[in-house]
């Protein structure tokens, strides 16, 4: 199926659903989910609850979707969330905590290993004091631009947060690969949060979905929040047995993913147009000699290869790029002039 299709290294998102995916999605009994009766979504919501050691969980229709509610459902106008500067929370969500949901975000700068660092998250949470917005929430991402937050990190972030009666938010849109990459269970990279957001829509290979997580009366107001938004779906046991089928045969395999990343990160790393290389999880950057982005887009896309062609060239892997992809896309690097 997937050689009809370009190789597209863009990102995670473009995976397409498979033929067993799509079979296990014909077959899914389903119900008016708004109407709390359908039994797959309930059946998800209750395997990713329980995997993630959560009280409850709620099936989203986006990430953002799911972050926003999240922190919705933790804040109230006039509060605040202290979030990285690049990360998807503060820049890649449209603002939509301060414009639907009348929340502030404090950013703060982002570390070289994806973390914020503790000492200027400290810097920011407010005392209580009328001039001042009332800090609410720490937002953290994992993996951040492919990178993995170290458990001892997660640790410290809640020993903070606890320290100030704060609350701890995961966007862990890739929190999967997270766990792959550190070989431990899921709950192992949660515990410490009161919310996380994982999506499905990307390495986990599904067409749509994201799932919230947290404590039964968070995940309550969330529901309520979650319709507001216009999230309330219906037959979405169509969706969410795409998700199951995800959770059973695409989780391991991520581990590919995160070698075939690798073996990219490899190919690119003596090359004359690229100043420096790195990868993590399933993301390769690459800092490109200035202008050649364009070109290089262009002359991978007369060999059927999609790339995105900036400068800081992002490639990423996924469920429809395989060993023979990889390879066809490093001669395509090494031989481009
Ligand atoms: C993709 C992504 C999201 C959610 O994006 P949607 O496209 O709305 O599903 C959230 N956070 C991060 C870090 C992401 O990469």
């Amino acid at each position: 199926m997937s050689n009809t299709y370009p190789i597209d290294l863009r990102s995670d998102t473009v995976t397409r659903p498979t033929q067993a995916m799509r079979e296990a999605m014909m077959a899914a009994e389903v119900g008016d989910d708004v109407w709390g009766d359908d039994p797959t979504v309930q059946a998800l919501e209750k395997r990713v609850a329980e995997m993630a050691g959560m009280e409850a969980a709620l099936l989203m229709p986006t990430g953002t979707q799911s972050n926003l509610v999240g922190l919705m459902s933790h804040c109230g106008r006039g509060e605040e969330y202290i979030v990285g500067q690049g990360y998807h929370t503060y820049k890649y969500e449209a603002g939509g905590a301060a414009v639907l949901g009348g929340i502030q975000p404090q950013p703060v700068p982002v570390q070289p290993d994806g973390t914020m660092s503790l000492e200027d998250v400290r810097a920011v949470i407010k005392p209580d004091n009328i001039h001042f917005a009332r800090t609410r929430v720490l937002s953290l991402e994992n993996t951040m631009g492919g990178k993995v937050m170290p458990e001892a990190y997660l640790a410290e972030a809640r020993q903070l947060v606890d320290e100030y009666g704060l609350i701890l938010h995961i966007d862990g849109a890739r929190l999967f690969n997270a766990a792959v990459a550190l070989d431990v269970p899921l709950r192992q990279l949660t515990h410490c949060a009161d919310s996380v957001s994982l999506c499905f829509s990307k390495g986990l290979g599904a067409p749509v979905g994201s799932v919230l997580v947290g404590a039964a009366d968070f995940i309550e107001r969330a529901r309520r929040w979650r319709k507001m938004a216009g999230g309330g779906m219906r037959q979405a046991g169509i969706l969410a047995a795409a998700m199951d089928y995800a959770l059973d045969h695409h989780v391991a395999r991520l581990a590919e993913d995160h070698r075939r990343a690798a073996a990219l990160a490899e190919g690119l790393s003596d090359l004359p147009f690229v100043k420096s290389v790195s990868s993590a999880t399933n993301m390769v950057f690459a800092q490109l000699e200035p202008g050649t982005g364009p070109r290089l887009e262009a002359s991978m896309a007369q060999q059927n290869i999609v790339i995105d062609g900036l400068d800081t060239l992002r490639l990423v892997t996924h469920l429809d790029v395989d060993d023979n992809d990889i390879d066809q896309a490093i001669t395509a690097l090494r031989t481009f002039r």
